[in-house]
């Protein structure tokens, strides 16, 4: 069975060890913070064994070269995690699966944020870490890529069962919900979430992870093809009113 141990580090990532204790392998979605990573994982006696990226970014790629110098992990990653330092020791794309021991995750491509973005779907436990390509309310600004790529990325997490629990990178949740609140503000759900939201994030808990069925009810960036009235958007195809948001979102205060 899957264990994933997630924590807080740099200004507003979030790090996950998962562990297959079958094997004992463990691995670290994107490498934030070598020097957490490494505490967390000794803190649960876990010996890290992989490191699967999600993007280049520094704060998802930056640590991998700490993280292998001092365990020997082997980088599983997209082709575009060459840009931060060395390739990846495996380059995997859409439709390939990385192993943790034996458990099996499905590699989807989602990207947008950056051209190579990748996510990891374990099927049978129904989990995926989705990087900077989907936030709680939110998904990842495109950097790289365009509207059309990114809505076809969105519609492919949109796919996962609706109970699968979606693991991202970033706790944006509180200021994603502002915007959300902006754009959709008769949603009855996303008005309860938001205060759910305030409340965990009053205690100090995060809103990561979240659900997929979650998202669909409030994360304006899935609902773009219900919202296009509200945009003015009524005749416009489903990514350009997603466009439309990412870019109201872009500049919203
Ligand atoms: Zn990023
Ligand atoms: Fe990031």
């Amino acid at each position: 069975m899957l264990q994933v141990h997630q924590f807080p580090c740099l200004a507003d990532n979030y790090g996950f060890l998962i562990h297959d204790p079958e094997s004992g392998a463990v691995a670290t979605i994107d490498t934030p913070d070598a020097d957490e990573i490494l505490r967390q994982a000794a803190a649960k006696g876990w010996r890290i064994t992989d490191i699967w990226n999600t993007h280049w970014h520094p704060d998802h790629a930056g640590g991998n070269a700490a993280i292998k110098a001092a365990t020997g992990a082997v980088v599983t990653g997209p082709a575009e995690v060459e840009r931060i330092g060395a390739a990846p020791d495996r380059v995997v794309v859409e439709g390939d699966v990385a192993a943790l021991g034996a458990l099996q995750a499905r590699v989807l491509d989602v990207g947008g944020h950056t051209l190579g973005h990748i996510a990891y779907v374990f099927d049978q436990a129904r989990v995926a870490f989705v990087g900077d390509a989907i936030f709680a309310l939110g998904c990842g600004r495109l950097f790289e890529g365009t509207p059309q790529q990114m809505w076809a990325s969105l519609t492919k997490i949109a796919a996962l069962p609706d109970d699968a629990t979606l693991y991202c990178a970033h706790e944006y949740t509180q200021s994603n919900a502002r915007f959300a609140l902006s754009v959709d503000a008769e949603n009855a759900a996303l008005q309860a979430r938001a205060r759910e939201i305030d409340a965990a994030r009053a205690a100090g808990k995060p809103t990561v992870p979240m659900t997929l069925a979650q998202e669909k009810a409030t994360n304006p960036f899935l609902r773009a093809p219900l919202l296009k009235g509200a945009l003015g958007m009524a005749g416009a195809t489903d990514w350009e009113a997603f466009g439309e948001l990412r870019r109201r979102k872009d500049v919203f205060r």
